[in-house]
């Protein structure tokens, strides 16, 4: 054990003041995250798209749990990803900034190692934790996901887009049909180690797949813990052979089809063993849709703007949860987060989560039981480092806005723009005026918020520029 690791594990145990044990089961449930990218509010079946056919989603939506406001915790892969991990908003931990939005093949930093992610929390009672696809969280050594509680990786360290080729082909080849694998050099891993680059994308959903149910093979004897990122929806868009032209919606319906397709081996698996009822599969996006793909980016539905912006179209995403047995099926309107799944998996789990820093999440246990209310009141719209916009119970405001990716001004509101999520979720009617007192309530809520926030190093600034 390297005194890296040594130190590690006694920060950890420093980070759990109290035993834990409350809600100590004989075999604490496993945990499967699978997390989309760039999946938009509209783009399943279950959420009301009309031609892209997702019946293993759907399966999950109707026996178990599809939540109607699901949130992320950042509009773009890096910090939604971080505040996934760790339950905390990506601010505190440095992984959101105005002077990078995301992490770069060339970047330094990525998710501090004092960070205390789901799979460290697990690890208290000896889960077995896997990490199969984009990770996004830091490429060097010191922020792989074998640095950060997890036993294994496979996948890809960063956006399939990145490290492209120079000079780059066309627009109308790098991306849609016509793109290769060759354009990205974007390198495979296993663990520590780069195994091709190339990565050949048309494969990753379903070698990602393999490794996922491989995962869970090996581990049925055992709680685990399976966090399985896809690199699709995100552009270029690549699908196995199999699903070449599967899909109405086209390359990107193919693609899609392709991680409905895998959801449903992952269930299968599952069943197969016999764990079903013993494991939580949570389904959800990194963020909303890359509009400016036009038809190769998703669909927010009725919901406005999609990814890198605070509309709800870039942080408003499907959210599907199921355990048969536990999970009580049905349609959730109260809010939730992926900030919650760490609290959430920590008291199924019956493990303490941190509680010598700041965690902006919460245990959704009562609404997954359907014995009560969602605990979430409020969410927190980042863009950089500043509260863009608030929502506290049914109204929003908006401080500041911008589109994700046009080069349209940043505008200023003060007073801010107010929409009623429930009567207007595609934010289109400005209620300020008639409102003042929601206006005010979520002014407190943010200022209480900010009083929280301390300053962290950047970990998204510094990029070597090679
Ligand atoms: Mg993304």
């Amino acid at each position: 054990m390297s005194v890296r690791s040594i130190l590690a594990v006694l920060c950890l145990a420093a980070a759990f003041s109290t035993p834990p044990g409350l809600f100590a089961q004989e075999r604490p449930p496993n945990f499967v995250v699978i997390f989309a990218d760039d999946l938009g509010y509209g783009d399943l079946a279950a959420y009301g798209h009309p031609t892209i056919n997702t019946p293993n989603l759907d399966r999950m939506a109707a026996e178990g749990q599809r939540w109607t406001d699901f949130y992320v915790a950042a509009s773009v892969c890096t910090p939604s990803r971080a505040g996934l991990i760790t339950g905390r908003l990506p601010i505190r931990s440095g992984m959101m900034s105005y002077k990078s939005r995301v992490l770069f093949p060339d970047s330094t930093g990525g998710l501090p190692p004092s960070e205390i992610t789901i799979a460290e929390v697990l690890k208290q009672k000896s889960y077995a934790t896997a990490a199969v696809g984009k990770w996004h969280l830091g490429h060097l050594p010191q922020y792989l996901p074998t640095s950060q509680g997890f036993d294994s990786y496979f996948g890809i360290p960063y956006s399939n887009d990145m490290s492209r080729i120079s000079p780059a082909p066309p627009r109308d080849q790098l991306w849609g049909e016509k793109s290769k694998s060759e354009y990205f050099n974007v390198p495979l891993m296993r663990n520590e180690e780069e195994i091709e680059r190339p990565a050949h994308q048309p494969t990753l959903t379903k070698r990602y797949t393999d490794e996922a149910v491989k995962f869970i093979r090996a581990h049925r004897e055992q709680p685990f813990f399976l966090y399985l990122p896809h690199s699709m929806v995100h552009v270029p868009l690549f699908r196995s052979p199999e699903f070449e032209g599967h899909s109405r919606r086209g390359l990107f319906g193919d693609a899609l089809e392709e991680i409905d397709w895998s959801v449903g081996r992952i269930l299968d698996t599952l069943e197969e063993l016999g764990l079903e009822r013993n494991t939580l599969v949570v389904f959800t996006s990194d963020n909303g849709p890359w509009l400016t793909f036009d038809e190769q980016g998703g669909s927010a539905g009725p919901l406005r703007m999609g990814k890198g912006s605070t509309w709800e179209g870039g942080m408003r995403e499907p959210g599907l949860f199921w355990m048969p047995g536990t999970v009580k099926p049905g349609v959730v309107h109260g809010m939730g987060a992926t900030l919650d799944l760490l609290p959430t998996f920590a008291a199924m789990a019956g493990v303490k989560a941190p509680d010598d820093r700041e965690l902006d999440g919460y245990d959704l246990t009562p609404v997954l039981r359907g014995t009560g209310p969602s605990p979430r009141n409020e969410i927190f719209y980042y863009r950089g480092t500043d509260v863009w916009a608030a929502r506290v119970g049914r109204y929003k405001a908006h401080f500041k806005t911008k589109s994700g990716y046009l080069k349209d001004p940043q505008l200023d509101h003060e007073p801010p723009l107010l929409f009623d999520l429930e009567a207007d979720p595609g934010e289109k009617y400005d209620v300020a005026a008639e409102h003042p007192e929601a206006v005010a309530a979520i002014r407190r809520r943010v200022a209480e918020h900010r009083a929280t926030v301390k300053p962290v190093k950047d970990q998204l600034a510094d990029r070597t520029g090679r």
